[in-house]
């Protein structure tokens, strides 16, 4: 969307239709600007986006008189805020976002609420950090046109599910810089199926590789580190799985497998092409909030240490009032480089099942606070349809990955703010 006269008239409205909350100035315009393009230049859409942020009920026709007057109603029951970049904008305290994190009794709102910028994105999920423009513009353009029009095996997903066989409506390929993996001498696991067949990085894939290397590892060097993550400069990003996305391609809630890649894993997720919503909420309670983003081409998300065991994601299925935004080079295709770094210990230790010799994977349990944090590994039977309830404690110091005897304490790990989990497990 360029700043065309039209840009300008619907900036100026909105400008307008907010300056008794938002006063005017360059920040702010460029802000509204940035709500506009995300809106696609629609102007209703940016209007209901900050009157949700700002708890208030305007429309583009309302004359500043009037809005006035619905805005001393709407401030005795505020809707939950969550656009804190707004705030640095607003000069009058009470008229301040907050956080819906930080936000009175922790409130949650029934709509999922989108996150548009850095701050607020980073602000209130925890464990994630957004950075756009990765890649060198050339480089991420060719390796979207090669990996969207690439149609040498890739292939959807075959997973089950409550017993039953499902197929993924998007496809996927594995690709790999190490010689090892690619040659098949280490076997690497997606879903409980061994991948055969494993492409060579290219000349692109690699130079990403190192670009994308270095920003995890610089990002890892900055943060407060979880006791079993992976420190700086180990993270590597040699094996990637690459996701094509159609139109009509969702993917379910889920947090990602931590059998291969070990507990608080790193993630990095490279966004290429159509922009998707990708969702993302707490693992519990059931009812927690959901956030939307919206990540453009070239962006990659950071899934931190913390993540998959604290938050599941998905990716939406779009719905007719959002169109997809189709891009100039792949249309509605959007290709996502899923960077996990495979970890050889567990690629070569995962335990077998002892009641039917299955692999198992690992997860954290999570759902009952009183046992919350403990690492388990479940038989992975039960993915292929059949039910064995094989379990154990995983121990992460043991080299079998797993406890010795049955009432061995394993190894667990509960995030520093899980007041709920503490308390019932007597730790405060
Ligand atoms: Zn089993």
């Amino acid at each position: 969307m360029s700043t065309d006269g039209l840009t300008e008239k619907k900036l100026e409205q909105l400008s307008k239709l907010y300056r008794d909350i938002v006063p005017a100035s360059p920040e702010t315009e460029s802000f509204y600007l940035e709500i506009l393009v995300s809106c696609e230049g629609n102007l209703e859409a940016a209007v209901e986006l900050i009157n949700d942020s700002l708890g208030v009920q305007r429309t583009s026709e309302t004359d500043i008189l009037c809005a006035k007057g619905k805005h001393e109603d709407e401030a005795v029951s505020p809707a939950p805020k969550v656009q804190k970049s707004l705030n640095s904008f607003i000069k009058d305290p009470n008229n301040k976002i907050k956080s819906v994190s930080e936000g009175s009794l922790g409130k949650i709102s029934n709509r999922a609420i989108e996150l548009f910028t850095k701050e607020d994105i980073e602000t209130n999920i925890k464990y994630v950090s957004v950075h756009k423009n990765v890649l060198p513009e050339l480089l991420a353009n060719s390796l979207l046109k090669k990996l969207s029009q690439d149609n040498d095996s890739f292939t959807p997903n075959q997973f089950y599910l409550f017993g039953k066989k499902c197929t993924s409506n998007h496809l996927t390929k594995m690709f790999s810089s190490s010689e090892e993996i690619s040659a098949g001498n280490i076997r690497i696991y997606y879903n409980s199926y061994s991948l055969s067949r494993i492409a060579q990085y290219d000349d692109d894939l690699k130079m990403a590789q190192l670009l994308i290397e270095d920003l995890v590892n610089d990002c890892i060097a900055q943060r407060d580190l979880l006791p079993y993550q992976i420190r700086s400069p180990n993270w590597k990003g040699d094996v990637v799985l690459v996701n094509r996305y159609y139109k009509e391609s969702n993917l379910d809630w889920h947090s990602d497998k931590m059998t291969s890649i070990g507990p608080q894993p790193i993630i990095a997720s490279l966004s290429l092409g159509c922009s998707r919503e990708f969702r993302v909420r707490k693992n519990y309670p059931s009812n927690s909030q959901i956030y939307i983003i919206r990540p453009p081409h070239n962006t990659l998300v950071i899934m931190h240490a913390g993540f998959q065991e604290e938050y599941r994601h998905c990716v939406h299925g779009h719905s007719k009032n959002s169109p997809l935004k189709p891009h100039p080079i792949s249309g509605h295709v959007r290709i996502n480089l899923t960077y996990r770094c495979y970890l050889r210990k567990f690629l070569d230790r995962c335990p077998k099942c002892k009641k039917c010799g299955s692999p198992m994977d690992l997860r954290r349990a999570f759902k009952d606070p009183k046992t919350r944090g403990q690492y388990i590994w479940q038989c992975s039977k039960s993915y292929t349809g059949q039910e064995c309830g094989g379990v154990i404690r995983a121990k992460f110091d043991n080299d079998s990955l797993t406890v010795q005897n049955f009432d061995e304490e394993g190894s667990r790990w509960l995030a520093p703010d899980d007041q709920e989990a503490h308390s019932a497990q007597d730790l405060n």
